[in-house]
């Protein structure tokens, strides 16, 4: 039996219907920017695994410091303990992160590393006696599947069943060239009659939307309009951080640096899970007080396992390396010239960039799920390559370490594909 098979017994996959999508591929391999099947094919990872494996699947330097970690100190409870890896790790953040951020807490996925950060906006302010409910959020966005990153999640068409049980959520449109004053007007109205604690937002690049960019001016409006209205900014950095936009952190672009920053996927390079939600020294300071139940008592078993800080510093060297800054520019020029020549191909409406981060819309309408994003998925992985198109946007995250002739095949095959259409 193939592990398609055995896997239809005992297994409940994520983001499946299984009664119209009964089968999921067996992977048995991954090196560099590589899947093998069981079938012996090969595809090119150009989603990097959801934007996590940056520095190629199964990295030696990665896989070195997790052997030398593991056989050093495995797991060691995080409330009463700490440990060498955890205090490099935050050590290392912090020296990458916005100046503004002084503080590292620990959780296990990006979900919960939005979950940490709406719960630190709320008691922040019942510290504080000052009772604040709302938030806000741009439309579209998205920030994980726990409640209240759920609540904050603008991506709702699949959340029906638990609509009457979200937290109280504002949405304003993200910012283009031409609606700033419409959107600063809205804040103003929310503000009037809400009492909002935080805007939760994913700076400058949408992810699940469909690597949608925004106006980093109008954001940075945005963000100066919440600073002076004492709403806490929430940047979630789990998809734009570790260099997809071409600096560290999307919020590096920004001139107001958030208040707190969610980050995941790409902090240990894809090798095991682990998030961090970092904050400045005021956020943390209104959780110190004589009075225990103003401390912050959410924890998870596992939090700043030394496994994933062992792995989140190796892929934090090398992020910082001169040879992944280089990769990263290589990827960003190649993207640009292969965007000059695909957005006049008849099929395509608009191309978009942002780093390491390409996206072109399909001049036509599409279901998320809808049946030609499931042809294009399976004449992608036909040619070789994994691309997971959303809706009618087909978009590119390809590892730090991919070599000219993988991303030309890249390229290509969506070129290919494209001409069928
Ligand atoms: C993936 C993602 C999340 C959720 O992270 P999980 O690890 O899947 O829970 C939250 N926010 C953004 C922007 C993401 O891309």
């Amino acid at each position: 039996m193939t592990l398609t098979e055995r896997d239809k017994k005992h297994i409940w996959h994520p983001l499946k219907q299984h009664q119209t999508h009964p089968n999921s591929l067996g992977i048995v391999k991954a090196k560099g920017c590589m899947l093998t099947d069981e079938h012996g094919n090969e595809y090119i990872d150009a989603i990097s695994s959801w934007y996590t494996c940056m520095f190629g699947h199964c990295n030696d330097y990665i896989i070195d410091k997790v052997h030398a970690q593991m056989q050093q100190l495995d797991q060691v409870m995080f409330s009463d303990f700490t440990h060498p890896a955890a205090v490099e790790l935050s050590e290392k953040l912090i020296d990458i992160l916005p100046d503004n951020q002084s503080k590292i807490f620990f959780n296990d996925n990006g979900s919960t590393a939005v979950e940490s950060a709406i719960k630190m906006a709320l008691q922040y302010y019942f510290n504080k006696d000052d009772k604040r409910i709302d938030f806000i959020a741009f439309e579209n966005g998205f920030h994980g599947d726990t409640f209240g990153a759920m609540s904050t999640s603008g991506l709702s068409v699949y959340n029906g069943p638990f609509e009457d049980f979200l937290i109280d959520v504002q949405r304003i449109p993200t910012p283009n060239k031409t609606n700033h004053e419409t959107i600063l007007k809205q804040l103003q109205e929310i503000v009037s009659t809400k009492s909002v604690a935080a805007f939760v937002y994913e700076p400058l690049v949408q992810g699940a939307a469909g690597m949608k960019i925004h106006d980093s001016e109008g954001l940075n409006k945005i963000l100066k309009f919440c600073k002076e209205n004492n709403i806490i900014t929430i940047a979630d950095e789990v998809m734009t951080g570790f260099g997809k936009t071409g600096k560290n952190f999307a919020s590096d672009y920004m001139d107001t640096k958030p208040d707190i920053i969610c980050l995941s996927k790409a902090l240990t390079g894809g090798m095991v899970p682990m998030a961090i939600t970092s904050c400045t020294q005021k956020i943390y300071d209104a959780f110190l007080s004589n009075d225990i139940a103003k401390g912050y008592f959410h924890c998870h078993t596992y939090s700043a396992n030394p496994i994933g800080c062992a792995a989140s510093i190796a892929s934090i060297e090398l992020l910082t390396s001169d040879e992944i800054q280089k990769n990263i520019q290589n990827i960003s020029t190649e993207h640009e010239k292969f965007s000059a020549r695909i957005k006049n191909h008849p099929k395509v409406k608009t191309t978009r960039q942002l780093g390491v981060i390409f996206a072109l819309d399909l001049d036509t309408n599409m279901d998320r799920y809808g049946a030609l994003r499931d042809v294009l998925l399976t004449s992608f992985m036909k040619e070789g390559v994994f691309l997971r198109p959303l809706g009618n946007t087909i978009y590119i995250q390809v590892p730090y370490v991919i070599l000219p002739e993988q991303l030309n095949k890249v390229y290509t095959t969506i070129e290919k594909v494209l001409n069928t259409l």
